[in-house]
């Protein structure tokens, strides 16, 4: 039988949360000094969730063991939603990229396209910068902070060379990587997706902590489907955008669990980023209205069994 990697050797002392879609993956680690440190803190409506998790790892490990600080890959609502609740229940400090730490402690909400993109997230207060080519000792090792664009343009992975362990975030996952936002807001980026994939693919790691699902080791396969995903989208941006609109349109679901339908498809033609993406296609469906795209991405998504709708009502499935 397989070791799930979760059980390997070279995750000894991390504790990895598998948190699911809505909420990122949490890593927790602890040094001798009794200060912890999690990577990443999920999305808001799971922050009570973040913290008893936090809280119980924290009461298994010696006393005096206490969250020094939180340290985000990137800004996503997903990866910092939880930032404000741990601030405040644990006085721990906030670590983030560079690329948006001033957007942040101003909390400009259009810099930080949580307005953009139609998500939740709780105002929270950075402290320290997590700077790519930098080093970040925690867990009693050493991470090194590389920069990777494409997914999100300031994010940053963290890879432990010693034990081989990367923390990808949404750069790389088992199956596939996240929507590369910057596309939808008109900048190109598919070079950089493609470039962090031929960094990861030099770091000989052995075990990869993605930002959603399970930690897994066959990282070739998955450098080899990711690669893949992406000559797809490049080849036909099309893919690419309506792939990233019922993403956005399934996550906004989750957060809100339930709608009406005509309030989500109002929500959707009020949504920037989806505006955007509409704006992208109107011109190879003329006779259309962003009501109709959305509408029709909502049926691919009831097909799928991604949604469902319930008197008018529609449900995250
Ligand atoms: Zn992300």
């Amino acid at each position: 039988m397989r070791t799930p990697a979760s059980h390997l050797a070279a995750l000894d002392g991390l504790q990895v949360f598998e948190r699911g879609w809505l909420s990122s993956n949490n890593v927790l680690m602890f040094d001798d000094d009794g200060q912890a440190t999690l990577v990443d803190s999920g999305h808001v409506t799971h922050a009570a969730m973040t913290a008893a998790l936090v809280r119980r790892a924290l009461a298994a490990a010696p006393p005096g063991t206490r969250l020094a600080r939180v340290v985000n890959t990137h800004l996503h609502s997903d990866h910092v939603g939880g930032n404000a609740t741990l601030q405040r229940g644990f006085g721990a400090e906030v670590w983030i990229p560079p690329g948006h730490f001033d957007a942040v402690r101003a909390w400009d909400d259009d810099a930080l396209t949580y307005r953009a993109s139609g998500q939740l997230c709780e105002r929270f207060v950075p402290q320290r910068q997590l700077a790519p080519g930098g080093m970040l000792a925690a867990g009693g090792r050493r991470w090194e902070v590389l920069a990777a664009p494409g997914h999100d343009p300031h994010s940053v992975i963290l890879f432990d060379a010693h034990e081989g362990v990367l923390i990808s975030a949404d750069a790389l996952w088992e199956n596939g990587f996240g929507v590369v936002f910057p596309e939808l807001e008109g900048e190109s980026a598919f070079d950089d997706v493609g470039a962090v994939l031929d960094l990861i693919g030099r770091l000989d790691a052995r075990v990869v902590v993605p930002g959603h699902g399970a930690p897994f080791t066959d990282i070739a396969g998955a450098l080899q489907r990711a690669r893949r995903r992406l000559d797809g989208f490049r080849s036909d941006r099309s893919r690419h955008t309506r792939h990233a609109a019922k993403v956005l349109l399934k996550y906004h679901l989750m957060e809100v669990r339930e709608q009406p339908l005509a309030e989500m498809l109002a929500w959707y033609a009020a949504t920037p980023m989806l505006r955007s993406a509409w704006a992208e296609m109107a011109g190879a469906l003329p006779d259309a209205t962003v009501h109709d795209w959305a509408r029709a991405l909502f049926a691919e998504l009831l097909e799928s069994g991604a949604l469902r709708l319930d008197d008018g009502v529609v449900r995250d499935a």
